[in-house]
């Protein structure tokens, strides 16, 4: 831990020393009115950096830079953009420690989650490369007398938009696509995790990336956000948030009719069968809502456990909610790091007190640990109706909330009784009840048997109000092109 600390100084000094800017057209740029905000360290809320406050007018000049690279990169072969994301793979992985390092300093997450999230975002880059090559590529349909070509070509500038969550990986996973697409664009990152940004489009620029074809804003959603979700030479908004800033960053750019492709909340739940390998149960579920400090959107929020081995199986998982390392980040064994900042941890801490009111049991955690740094205990809620708020509420935090269900009708009524759509996991070893469940589980991502397992090439995204499109394979080039049809006579 002592030595990551030295490196993490090492690595932080810069960003304290030059700020985080903008970067636009191949530049960084402070916010054309000279504003700042701070980002703080959760370890101990220490300012990390002064970050640019960017509005309208930083948001306006990042768009025109778009807007000029669009007609090059547009044009540049699919072959040749492949070759400079890919170098752009190769450059993340170059520096995977040093992003590693400043997300965790940055958001609180850990380390042995960060170092792998900076290489899948390596992977999303590698990955969607690949496809550049072919992404126009369509079909040609005939008829006896005309000839149809179909074919897709970049829809144009786009905004991306990003939570504070695990913020490298995620923008890479919507920019690396509108980039392979040949789309350019503007990204707004979450306002209390800016640092990451900073580095991946210094790493795109100096791995050949064309500048003007990434550019960054930092600032609030309620201006910086908002102007790239009005502003008219944006074509397509990619949102990774929260459910209700989705619904406003609909209306908003409702006006100029956008394109918009939304990841949002979830309470996903696990449901356990009394058949199940509970051993295996236990240790995803616990992994699934205490790994990533349970800020995840694909956290598995909700524990429904049939009611013969409910008491076993909570009496399982608050074990290992006991055991749990909650520590610094940077600390190779800590699994549990500070949540992002203290308005989200005063957040978090709120469903405490509303669990006790609503008479839940706290069978672990439930407290603030410590009194620096917003650290809170692995939580774990037992004795649960559905109707409760840490039922139905995205806690976004170590808290894991368990109702019993006594048979299959019971578990899919609970289950589907929430306003998201996100993520299930469902454990039984009754492969004809997992083909039933499956098929009327309101989700959009299942899993079963198995923890979040990400395969690239699959669908990513919910239904409800967990999300609208999906990432992943060639879904995430048919949001950032355009389909177009030529028919000629034969
Ligand atoms: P948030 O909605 O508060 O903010 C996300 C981004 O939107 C930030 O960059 C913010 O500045 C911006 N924003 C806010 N208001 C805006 C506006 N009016 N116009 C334009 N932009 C605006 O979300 P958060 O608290 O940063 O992130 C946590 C949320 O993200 C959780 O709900 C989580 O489930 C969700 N999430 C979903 C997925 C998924 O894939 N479904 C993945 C990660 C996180």
């Amino acid at each position: 831990l002592e030595s990551n600390i030295a490196q993490a100084r090492e690595y932080m000094a810069r960003f304290a020393a030059e700020g985080v800017m903008n970067h636009i057209d191949g530049e960084n740029v402070p916010a054309k009115s000279g504003k700042t905000f701070q980002t703080v360290c959760p370890v101990d809320l220490s300012k990390l950096a002064e970050v640019a406050k960017g509005g309208e007018a930083d948001i306006d000049a990042a768009v025109a830079a778009a807007k000029a690279a669009f007609p090059v990169w547009s044009k540049t072969p699919g072959a040749e953009r492949r070759k400079i994301l890919i170098k752009v793979a190769e450059a993340i992985e170059a520096r995977a420690e040093e992003i590693a390092f400043t997300e965790c300093m940055d958001t609180g997450q850990a380390l042995r989650f960060m170092s792998k999230a900076a290489m899948r975002g390596a992977a999303n880059f590698r990955f969607f490369a690949d496809q550049a090559p072919a992404a126009e590529d369509g079909a040609v349909t005939r008829t006896p007398t005309q000839m149809n070509t179909t074919s897709r070509r970049p829809i144009g500038p786009v905004g991306v938009i990003t939570p504070w969550n695990t913020p490298f990986m995620l923008s890479t996973w919507k920019i690396a696509p509108a980039l392979a697409s040949g789309c350019t664009v503007v990204h707004k990152p979450a306002e209390f995790s800016p640092m990451t940004a900073k580095l991946l489009v210094e790493i795109a620029e100096s791995a050949g990336l064309p500048r003007g074809v990434l550019n960054v804003v930092n600032g609030f959603g309620e201006d910086a956000g908002k102007r790239l979700t009005e502003h008219p030479d944006i074509k397509a908004i990619a949102f990774v948030g929260e459910s209700r800033t989705g619904s406003m960053i609909m209306a908003q750019g409702a006006k100029t009719l956008k394109r918009v492709h939304f990841e949002l909340g979830g309470k996903n739940p696990v449901i356990v069968f009394d058949d199940a390998d509970l051993e295996r149960a236990v240790d995803a579920a616990t992994f699934m809502i205490y790994s990533l400090n349970g800020e995840r959107c694909t956290s598995s929020s909700r524990l429904l456990v049939q009611d013969s081995i409910y008491d076993d199986v909570t009496a399982r998982v608050a074990e290992v909610a006991r055991r749990i390392k909650v520590g610094h980040p940077l600390d190779p064994d800590t699994v549990v790091g500070p949540l992002i900042h203290p308005e989200h941890e005063a957040k978090v801490l709120s469903y405490f007190e509303k669990a006790r009111e609503e008479g839940a049991t706290i069978a672990a955690g439930g407290d603030k640990i410590g009194e620096a740094g917003c650290y809170v205990a692995p939580t774990l809620f037992t004795g649960a109706t559905n109707d409760m708020a840490v039922a139905q509420e995205e806690i976004f935090g170590p808290v894991l909330t368990a109702i019993p269900f006594k048979d299959e009708e019971d578990a899919l009524a609970i289950a589907n009784d929430v306003q998201y759509g996100l993520a299930a996991y469902l454990w039984t070893n009754d492969l004809n009840r997992a083909m039933r469940m499956t098929d009327s589980l309101e989700a959009g991502m299942m899993w079963v048997n198995s923890e979040n397992i990400r395969h690239l090439p699959t669908p990513f995204g919910g239904v409800k109000a967990s999300g609208i499109g999906r990432d992943g394979g060639d879904w995430s080039f048919d949001f950032y092109m355009e389909t177009v049809n030529v028919s000629f006579p034969r």
